[in-house]
């Protein structure tokens, strides 16, 4: 199931959901995808840059103090480009976006919505995931935008342009 050399890694999060490491190129992309048959991904999904799922793990706390104080108003956090983490009526939803031509955030088909319990094993997970990765998201360097305008330039911190 999991293999040192090409860093592929996967963790079973319940109901056929699995988190896995995986090449792709010249990179490692971190999946929360539904599977088939055990072996077999879906494109119910999303795929994940190690920068965005560092994000996402850093703002784990975040999404479960959120939780727990029962807020039902719809809550969200960047994870880098235009994809997000959000919660919504005890769902946590990890989720590629887009804007529509209104200027409106809009949802893609590329994400995946968790239970709670998955939500629990994804954590549980990502911890182990992250130490058998620690050399690779050592070398993720973070954005750092001294002005403004190389903020809005950035496609990662401002996917959409200034406007947004
Ligand atoms: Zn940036």
């Amino acid at each position: 199931m999991t293999s040192q050399s090409d860093r592929t890694f996967r963790f079973s999060l319940g109901n056929n959901v699995y988190l896995v490491s995986k090449p792709f190129g010249d990179c490692l992309l971190i999946h929360v995808r539904l599977y088939e048959n055990v072996n077999v991904p879906t494109k119910k999904g999303l795929a994940l840059t190690l920068s965005r799922w560092k994000t996402l793990t850093q703002v784990f706390d975040d999404v479960d103090s959120h939780l727990q104080r029962g807020d039902t108003t719809i809550f969200d956090r960047h994870l880098g480009g235009n994809y997000y983490v959000s919660v919504k009526d005890d769902r946590i939803d990890l989720r590629k976006w887009y804007m529509a031509d209104d200027g409106d955030l809009r949802a893609t088909r590329k994400g995946i919505n968790l239970s709670c319990e998955q939500w629990h094993e994804l954590k549980e997970n990502a911890r182990e995931l992250n130490r058998l990765l620690c050399e690779e998201l050592d070398r993720v360097v973070e954005c750092f935008h001294q002005n403004q305008e190389t903020f809005y330039d950035c496609a990662e911190c401002c996917p959409n342009g200034a406007l947004a």
